[in-house]
C-alpha cells in the first residue's frame, strides 16, 4: 500500500550569482525526489553539490530558481509549521534554560502554556534531559546541546524533519548515541525525515533509502534502498552483515577510490 508523500521536490533548479563576478553558478539542477510518510531518506554527495541548498528550499528559507518543493502536497512558499530544520550548529539561545530552549518554537506557534509544559516534560524525559531542565546551554557538552536541539526540533511536532549534518560536529562515540536517539524517536513518532550527511555509515544505518548526488551542478545519480531490519537501532544495524556492502556501494557511486584531494577541494569551494 502506497503511503502518502510528505515531502516532494519537483524539478528543482537553483542558480546563484557568482561571488565577485557576473557569472551564474548552478548549484542544483532538475532535482526531483519524494519522501513518503514515516520514511527516513539520506542525501549524500560531494561538498558543494547543493545538499544544503535543497534543504533550505524544503524549509522555505530559500526559493528555487525553477521547480518547487511541496510538503503534504502544498507548495512551500516560506517557513511552514509542518517542517522543522536542524543544523550542525545547535543554535540554542544562551540566555534560555534547556526547557525554555526546547519550547521556543512551540511558544512562537502560540500553543497554550499548560500544553507547552506537558510537552516539555515529556520530551525532556524522553531525551533524558529532565535533570538538566534548568541548566543553560553553556553548562552542557556539545553532544547534550545537540540532543536539546533535537528535542526542540521535535517539540513543534513537525510532519517533516530536515536535518543538515546534525551530528558532524560531535565526537564519534557521542554521535553514535545521538544517532540512536534520533532513530528511536523518528520510528516511535512515525516522523518523515530527509537527512544530509557526509558519513556513509550514518546514512546506511539510519535510513530506508540513500540518494546520491553528483558534483555541482548537483543532480541525483542513484538511489539505494537499504534492506535491513531495525531502522530504530543504528547500533544493531552496524552489526548487520549487509552494512559494509552498502557503504562500499556508496563509496563506488561517489568515486571515492579515484577522486584526488585537489578535486575534492575544488568541488567544495564555490
Ligand atoms: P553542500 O551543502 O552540498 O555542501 P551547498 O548547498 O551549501 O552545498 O552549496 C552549493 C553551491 O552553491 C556551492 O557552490 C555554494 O558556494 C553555492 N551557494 C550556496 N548558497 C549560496 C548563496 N546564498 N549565494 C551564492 N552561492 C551559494
Ligand atoms: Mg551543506
Amino acid at each position: 500500500m502506497a503511503r502518502v508523500i510528505r515531502l516532494e521536490y519537483r524539478n528543482v533548479t537553483m542558480r546563484f550569482a557568482e561571488a565577485g563576478g557576473r557569472g551564474v553558478l548552478t548549484a542544483v539542477r532538475g532535482v526531483s525526489l519524494a519522501v513518503r510518510d514515516g520514511e527516513v531518506v539520506s542525501l549524500i554527495g560531494p561538498s558543494g553539490c547543493g545538499k544544503s541548498t535543497l534543504l533550505n528550499i524544503g524549509s522555505g528559507l530559500a526559493a528555487p530558481s525553477e521547480g518547487a518543493a511541496f510538503v503534504d502536497g502544498e507548495r512551500v512558499a516560506g517557513p511552514n509549521a509542518h517542517v522543522a530544520f536542524m543544523l550542525q550548529k545547535d543554535l540554542l539561545l544562551p540566555w534560555r534554560t534547556v526547557a525554555e530552549n526546547v519550547m521556543f518554537g512551540v511558544e512562537i506557534q502560540g500553543v497554550a502554556q499548560a500544553e507547552r509544559r506537558r510537552r516539555a516534560q515529556q520530551l525532556l524525559t524522553n531525551f533524558k534531559l529532565a535533570e538538566f531542565s534548568n541548566h543553560y546551554p553553556h553548562q552542557l557538552s556539545g553532544g547534550m546541546r545537540q540532543r536539546v536541539a533535537l528535542a526542540r526540533t521535535l517539540a513543534v511536532d513537525p510532519h517533516v524533519l530536515l536535518l543538515d549534518e546534525p551530528f558532524s560536529a560531535v565526537d564519534a562515540q557521542t554521535r553514535m548515541v545521538l544517532q540512536r536517539d534520533l532513530a528511536q524517536t523518528l520510528t516511535q513518532a512515525g516522523k518523515t525525515a530527509l537527512l544530509i550527511t557526509h558519513d556513509l555509515l550514518e546514512a546506511v544505518t539510519l535510513s530506508d533509502r540513500v540518494l546520491v548526488m553528483s558534483a555541482r551542478p548537483g543532480i541525483i545519480i542513484d538511489e539505494i534502498v537499504i534492506d535491513m531490519p531495525r531502522r530504530d537501532d543504528p547500533i544493531a544495524r552496524r552489526h548487520d552483515a549487509k552494512v559494509n556492502g552498502y557503504v562500499a556501494q556508496l563509496m563506488d557511486r561517489l568515486d571515492i577510490g579515484h577522486i584526488t584531494l585537489e578535486q575534492q577541494t575544488a568541488q567544495a569551494s564555490p
